[in-house]
């Protein structure tokens, strides 16, 4: 048998049209924000079709959640809570503004952040709650959205991982927090490369992200004294940030979102095929959403359970050596020396989480494979682990 090519743990899915659209931009003569940005965030909100929804296209999500969190007036003396099983990203932002992050532990069915460990790290000091929809499966928004409600807190969710998650049948950036972020990363459900999308129904949220989102730029206040605003006009309220999408990167995203309900399918048809295929097998497969509901399947991530053959590292290097890239997510912010040192975080402070990272692999599952790379996988699963 001839070796096959190894396997990556994600590709992008880049198709004729993100190419042509990009080479427009190119012609054009207009490169950086412009036409097709705006276009961009006007089909996002349509798309989440809500005509309330402002969409303020940014050059990360990284950059979305510093953004969203500065407009809700973060600050030195304010926590934010947020899980310790996530991507750094998540929390640095919080950290931008010198305030400061109160990690906790995950619901080990779901691995997203548990309801009840919020409720308990409330202090007078709370600002906001930052959930993760950890690989496409919505946290439990309502809970979440109660407790804010309760204890006067603000919400933004870090949605890079749920484009198009549904909680009961609402899509994931419609369900009343302050600010939800996307992220189209060159690994996401859908990609610019680099870029992200911060959706709010808050009109002054909107406002203040899209001033800092270049500059700390307004015309504002001269529409407030003259009919006529010279197009060279403009003036700096704020030392603001520069955080915006390009229009070569807006291109492919106009694409790409029109793909999006397409890649859910195919990532779904791929998850449901590997769930089938190693029911038999000691492993903890991924959690369903709940009936009538989508997961953005953006991670397939399984664990190994008590009784498997071999461990999670072993396990990564047998994938490996079959030609197969495997990833994990993640390893937890309390083990990161910047976390761990800054807070004095130990792993006995959040069982759950450590424990499911001792044991999690993420599996390659995107709409770039075929079914024999599919069946690749399954069978490089099997011959470990059955
Ligand atoms: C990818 C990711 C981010 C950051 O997204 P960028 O667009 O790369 O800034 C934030 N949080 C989570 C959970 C992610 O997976």
């Amino acid at each position: 048998m001839t070796a096959q090519p190894f396997l990556p743990f994600a590709l992008p899915d880049i198709g004729d049209d993100e190419i042509a659209e990009v080479v427009d931009t190119l012609k054009s003569g207009w490169i950086t924000t412009g036409p097709k940005a705006k276009r961009f965030e006007q089909a996002f909100a349509e798309f989440l079709g809500d005509p309330q929804i402002e969409c303020i296209a940014v050059n990360s999500a990284t950059a979305g959640l510093h953004l969203a969190l500065e407009a809700i007036g973060l600050g030195p003396g304010d926590e934010v809570i947020t899980t310790t099983h996530t991507f750094t990203a998540t929390a640095e932002v919080v950290r931008y503004l010198g305030a400061d992050v109160k990690l906790v532990d995950i619901d080990p069915a779901t691995l997203n952040i548990d309801i009840a460990a919020i409720e308990a790290a409330i202090t007078p000091r709370t600002k906001a709650i930052l959930p993760v929809h950890y690989a496409g499966l919505a946290v439990d928004m309502l809970a979440i959205l109660d407790i804010a409600r309760r204890h006067g807190l603000r919400v933004v969710e870090d949605a890079a991982h749920a484009l198009p998650t549904t909680l009961e049948k609402e899509l994931i950036g419609t369900l009343g927090s302050d600010a939800a972020v996307f992220s189209f990363y060159a690994n996401k459900t859908m990609t610019t490369g680099e870029g992200g999308m911060l959706v709010t129904r808050n009109p002054e949220l909107a406002k203040r992200a899209r001033i800092m989102r270049l500059h700390g730029m307004s015309r504002d206040a001269f529409d407030r004294f003259t009919a006529k605003v010279p197009s060279w006009y403009y003036e700096i309220v704020a030392p603001g940030f520069k955080y915006n999408l390009t229009d070569i990167a807006a291109a492919l995203g106009l694409h790409q979102l029109k793909r999006v309900r397409a890649f859910q399918q195919r990532r779904e048809q791929i998850a449901e095929r590997f769930n089938e295929a190693f029911a038999d097998l000691p492993l903890i497969l991924p959690p369903q959403a709940p009936e009538g509901d989508t997961h953005a399947w953006h991670l397939y991530v399984v664990r190994l359970a008590d009784d498997a053959p071999i461990d999670r590292d072993a396990f990564i290097e047998g994938m490996f050596a079959a030609g197969i890239g495997c990833s994990v997510h993640y390893v937890p912010l309390h083990l990161h020396p910047y976390w761990r040192d800054r807070y004095g975080l130990t792993p006995e402070q959040f069982p759950r989480s450590q424990k499911a990272y001792e044991r999690t692999v993420s599996l390659p599952l995107y709409t770039a494979m075929s079914d024999g790379d599919v069946e690749r996988v399954v069978t490089a699963v099997r011959s470990l682990l059955a």
